[in-house]
């Protein structure tokens, strides 16, 4: 019989050891080892039993041990330490405390998380970076309130079928069986929000706070007793259902997620964010519900959306198309429209936010997340350099007549969290030569005080625990495959401790290409099975339940590595998470990632790796196309300009197995008289030093304060101030300047200061001619762009400078004059543009207006000597 529903009895504690619970519940846990320590120390056999789950931990163990530990001397000094310790982390000054004007709070949203194992709340990438921007967050002291949903079955387990075919569970999970807790008003109710749905429906939802280190992570929960049951299922799986499904979750995220955050600051007393921060397009309705509170408050539309606009950051994830979060227009007009329509807030204004700009008037079939989250912040940001370029290529439909280059989308690197994902002995390692230094930015060369002896014993430390792990895990999977123990005898000798193990795991999208290393089977075979030189594979991932082509592509590593001959030297472990890629990014020589150039927007596996003195074998994408310095690891060859897909997997397939059999391989195995490989640790220092500093979360939550949370909180206290009174003078204003843009021209530019033989040096003096129309030379600049022009006469990333304004005639022509340096020889050129500006514009192509010379003005193709 199965039960209908299942609850979690929470252990009474005895008073002397109430200070567990608070431990239990602050997931500081989860990269903290000492806490981790004294939990394993509850109960050592429980806590093996439990998988290291804490919560699962205080349910388990007997009342018996509870009160001999009640008595225990020892562990009761023991606990008051991990407790005051804790008490200081969480209020002592840090970075952040130093900085003036930085936001009093940061909301930040995000459709999944990855803190810990024990809260299956992602998926992969996105979510793990939301739980490390999260925990870096609270390291810097920097105030986030963060805003997501609680799945009740989380992302699903992994399994596989005898024939090699992923299986998948989704676990039940019982918020009381996890570190979560309900958010309560003072009467001790449960505290509630409600969404209208058409139809004069509701959806309810309840909030749980994880608590992470000093960051609380509200949870919506929409499986109360209020809700039909179609409603108590919104919250029922991450990624799960239909695009109805997809939508109530998203409408819950961002509008539910503001009201959660209201009904938290009001209970607690936590300040109210000046930031909003969406990561990705999901949790975007959060910007639609700011502008429905400020228009309930008397604001116009256009009002609101300038001052909503001032305080949003958003971060665009995926350079693949298909990754984009789009609905049917008609869903939205729905849920946004007739008798569920907000009163201030028209849908043709909702709708127009979400419309593709290559979708002429009246074909706006479409509604785009990524769009109307570009349309909705005024920062925007993708995750790597390369990244931020592909975007602006994607993206500038948005803002047409600029330049690429120009398009505003910038990009901040994404980092890992060092405490999560740095192996005990390396953080111990580093500790005692060099204090804190995973926190910082400096000091990295201090890695050269320590021996290679010792770099190298725990390297095959790691390698070593990652090998019984791998062994242990493979023979479950295989008992849960159908085979029998008597079977099973190869497992004590699969994988070897003193082999080069190479690590590849990642969800399965195509564009990761799981299976490029099978391109040619025989090849792969000769490198595992080399007599000298052999490699290792270990092998996890999990396919999207609905991709069929992704779980093909796991049945054929599975099959492959399933071959008698083989099996000892290439594993797939199933079920890839938090606690599996621990293992793996510590316990690796090597970590291989082939995705398509440019699909892979970040990557943050390899920078895991990385950190524990991993090295890199990787296609130039995402963080590694940045970074790669040609001896921090290898870059694998990309053919990018092939376009037959299976002639290009062919070539970079090829340009893999040489860079494994004739530079990886002979590194790792170069050892004169036993000693240590000395061409290989120069390598992993190397990789420490250059990389080290810079693949931290830290960095990344640096930069997004500095560059983004505050610029933006500036904005947004501007045009708040006095009543909203500058939200309502720039809007006014941008209405204003792009009713009368169709009235500006170039009218005339014409150059003087160089002869018919331009020299580097000289200076060309500007002088333009523009037709203003109904505007005043306060409203925008006159610029002169130039630098180097292409064959067709297109400016590459020109310099801009401003001319400034000499006259204005009545008939509404101004004057401007301004100089360019010729400073670069080659083919050089010029023209002048107008484009409107406002100090309170974060981009010259905010207004996505411009104009510029009907002809193409200047000297094109003047050649400098
Ligand atoms: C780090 C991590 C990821 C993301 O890695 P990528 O390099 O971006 O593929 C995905 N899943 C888990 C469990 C991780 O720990």
């Amino acid at each position: 019989m199965r039960a209908i529903r299942r609850f979690t009895v929470r252990t009474v504690l005895p008073g002397e050891l109430a200070a567990l619970g608070e431990l239990v519940h602050n997931l500081r846990w989860s990269w903290h080892p000492e806490t981790l320590d004294l939990f394993a120390d509850v109960d050592p056999d429980v806590w093996e039993r439990v998988g290291h789950d804490p919560v699962a931990l205080l349910g388990a163990v007997e009342a018996d041990r509870l009160a001999e530990l009640a008595r225990d001397r020892r562990f009761l000094r023991r606990l008051a330490d991990a407790a005051d310790d804790l008490q200081e982390y969480m209020t002592a000054p840090r970075w952040y405390q130093t900085l003036p004007d930085a936001p009093r709070a940061i909301a930040y949203f995000s459709p999944e998380y990855g803190i810990a194992a024990a809260l299956p709340q992602y998926s992969g990438g996105l979510g793990i970076l939301a739980g490390d921007h999260l925990k870096a967050a609270s390291d810097l002291g920097v105030p986030i309130l963060a805003v997501g949903l609680l799945y009740r079955h989380g992302y699903f387990t992994q399994s596989l079928s005898p024939e090699g075919w992923q299986l998948e569970h989704y676990p039940s999970l019982d918020p009381g069986g996890l570190p979560l807790t309900l958010l309560r008003e003072d009467d001790g109710t449960p505290a509630r929000i409600r969404l209208e749905l058409p139809g004069q429906q509701n959806l309810h939802a309840q909030i749980w706070v994880a608590q992470v280190g000093r960051v609380p992570l509200l949870l919506l929960d929409s499986d109360v007793a209020d809700n039909d049951p179609a409603a108590r299922d919104v919250t029922d799986r991450l990624y799960g259902g239909g695009t109805d499904h997809r939508l109530m979750q998203e409408l819950l995220l961002g509008v539910g997620g503001v009201r959660a955050i209201r009904v938290y600051c009001r209970i607690t007393g936590h300040p109210e964010p000046e930031v909003f921060h969406t990561n990705e397009g999901h949790a975007g309705f959060l910007g639609l519900e700011r502008i429905r509170e400020l228009t309930e408050a008397r604001l116009s539309f256009d009002e609101a959306l300038e001052a909503v606009r001032a305080g949003t950051v958003f971060t665009t994830h995926t350079p693949v198309p298909a990754g984009i979060d789009r609905f049917p227009a008609e869903m939205i007009a729905r849920q946004f429209g007739g008798d569920n329509a907000w009163p201030t807030v028209p849908v043709d204004r909702i709708l127009a936010l979400g419309a593709e700009p290559e979708d002429g008037e009246g074909h706006k079939a479409i509604f785009n997340m990524a769009v109307m989250g570009m349309r909705l912040a005024q920062r925007v940001n993708g995750v790597s350099r390369l990244h931020g370029e592909v975007s602006r290529e994607m993206f500038r439909g948005l803002w047409p007549g600029f330049d690429t280059d120009e398009v505003p989308i910038g990009f901040i690197t994404n980092g890992v969290h060092a405490p999560t994902w740095v192996g005990r002995e390396i953080m111990e390692l580093a500790g005692q030569e060099m204090p804190a230094l995973m926190e910082r930015a400096q000091g990295w060369e201090g890695i050269d005080k320590i021996s290679d002896e010792d770099i190298w014993a725990i390297r095959g430390r790691l390698r070593a625990r990652l090998v019984e792990a791998a062994r242990k895990r493979l023979r479950e999977s295989w008992l849960a495959r159908g085979a029998s123990p008597a079977e099973l005898g190869w497992i004590d000798d699969a994988l070897d401790p003193e082999v080069l193990t190479i690590g590849f795991a990642r969800r399965v999208p195509s564009y990761k290409r799981l299976t490029l290393m099978l391109s040619d089977p025989e090849r792969l075979r000769s490198l595992l099975l080399h007599p000298e030189r052999p490699i290792q594979i270990v092998i996890a991932g999990k396919a999207h339940p609905a991709d069929e082509g992704g779980k093909k592509l796991i049945q054929q590593i599975v099959r492959f590595a399933d071959a008698e001959d083989v099996r000892h030297r290439i594993v797939f472990l199933p079920d890839y998470d938090m606690a599996l890629a621990q293992l793996l990014v510590q316990g690796c020589d090597v970590w291989m990632n082939n995705p398509l150039r440019p699909l892979e927007a970040c990557g943050t596996s390899g920078m895991k790796a990385a950190l524990n003195g991993g090295l890199n074998l990787s296609v130039l994408d995402g963080w590694w196309d940045e970074w790669y310095d040609g001896t921090n690891g290898w870059a694998i060859p990309t053919a990018d300009g092939v376009t037959d897909p299976a002639r290009r997997d062919e070539l970079e397939a090829a340009g893999l197995y040489e860079l494994i059999e004739n530079e990886v391989t002979d590194r790792f195995y170069d050892r004169v008289d036993g000693a240590p490989p000395r061409r290989w640790l120069e390598m992993v220092r190397h990789t420490l030093v250059s990389l080290g500093p810079k693949v931290l979360a830290g960095r990344m939550l640096r930069d997004y304060v500095l560059d983004l949370y505050t610029p933006a909180a500036k904005a947004a206290r501007a045009l708040s101030a006095d009543d909203y009174a500058q939200a309502k003078s720039f809007a006014a204003w941008k209405l204003r300047v792009a009713r009368a843009w169709p009235g500006v021209r170039v009218e005339h530019v014409e150059t003087s200061g160089v002869g018919d033989t331009p020299e580097l040096g000289a200076t060309l003096e500007v002088r333009a001619t523009i037709a203003l129309g109904e505007l005043d030379p306060g409203d925008v600049a006159v610029q002169v762009a130039y630098g180097r022009v292409g064959q067709h006469d297109e400016l590459e990333r020109p310099d801009y400078a401003d001319l400034s304004l000499d006259a204005v005639h009545d008939d509404g022509h101004a004057f401007y004059t301004g100089t360019v340096p010729l400073n670069r020889t080659g083919s050089f050129g010029y023209t002048v543009r107008v484009v409107p500006a406002h100090p309170l514009m974060a981009s010259p192509a905010e207004l996505g207006l411009i104009t510029v010379p009907e002809e193409p003005a200047g000297m094109t193709n003047g050649t400098l000597r």
